[in-house]
């Protein structure tokens, strides 16, 4: 039984006071919430964000790093500094990482290595463009995003990944795959996971992920290969975002 996972990510929203102010109003909300629940806020307020969600049972994660331990990489963070800064989790390969800042699947499959080689556990965001859909390239798609990201999962953790399917036409758009639409593509990447990891493959979440809200949430996540949700806009309200949670 696979449980549910339901991860925010801020993206480049809020500020260090807005993050504790948020863990302050959101935490009385999700008291007795069975799932699994994890929020990415920017790297300045992790510490903070850490902090104030110390004794809950949200956990931290970061947006992103990189795949070195130290050097000369300005702009980065490397994955030791965020098991230091308390995140369990790390956010790789999201579309806007790949599509705005060109990051190729070679360099998430190093990312993923280095996250679990820190302790932590990554959360791998694969998903399609309009483009690719329309060109009936979907599952192509996907199944070149796995078959290159998740090349270096160290033996023994398989069973600790969590993926997100985020279809990047529904990414910040208002616009949600059906829920057919996405069981469709969760369970074309469970069957590649059970390729790939045989037994393991059945342990492993998926996330969906695009414009999920509190009025879709549930119809998504009574999909049967649909174990969570990757949430950006309506992670950013408490509210919202807990209502999510109790989908
Ligand atoms: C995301 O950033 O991963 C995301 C799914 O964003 P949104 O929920 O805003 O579409």
């Amino acid at each position: 039984m696979r449980r549910r996972f339901l991860a925010a990510n801020w993206k480049m929203h809020k500020s260090i006071a807005e993050a504790v102010a948020f863990a302050k109003d959101f935490l009385p909300r999700i008291a007795w919430a069975e799932h699994e629940v994890a929020i990415a806020p920017p790297f300045p307020a992790l510490s903070a964000l850490g902090h104030a969600l110390a004794g809950s049972p949200v956990a931290l994660a970061a947006q992103n790093v990189h795949d070195e331990a130290q050097g000369a990489f300005t702009g980065e963070v490397a994955p030791s500094m965020l098991a230091e800064a308390g995140c369990q989790w790390v956010i790789v390969g999201h579309s806007e990482r790949r599509h705005l800042f060109g990051e190729r699947d070679a360099f998430i499959a190093r990312k993923v290595a280095a996250v679990f080689a820190a302790g932590m556990r990554p959360i791998v965001c694969v998903g399609e463009t309009l483009d690719e859909r329309e060109a009936g390239r979907t599952f192509a798609v996907l199944e070149t995003q796995l078959d290159g990201s998740l090349a270096d999962v160290p033996s023994g953790h398989a069973a600790d990944l969590v993926l997100a399917y985020e279809p990047v036409w529904a990414i910040g758009t208002g616009r949600t795959a059906t829920p057919d639409g996405a069981q469709e593509a969760h369970a074309m990447i469970r069957g590649w996971l059970r390729g790939r990891f045989a037994d393991d493959a059945g342990a492993i979440r998926i996330q969906y992920g695009g414009s999920v809200k509190p009025d879709n949430a549930a119809e998504l996540l009574a999909q049967p290969d649909i174990d969570g949700a990757l949430v950006g806009g309506a992670s950013l309200d408490p509210e919202s975002f807990a209502r999510i949670v109790r989908a």
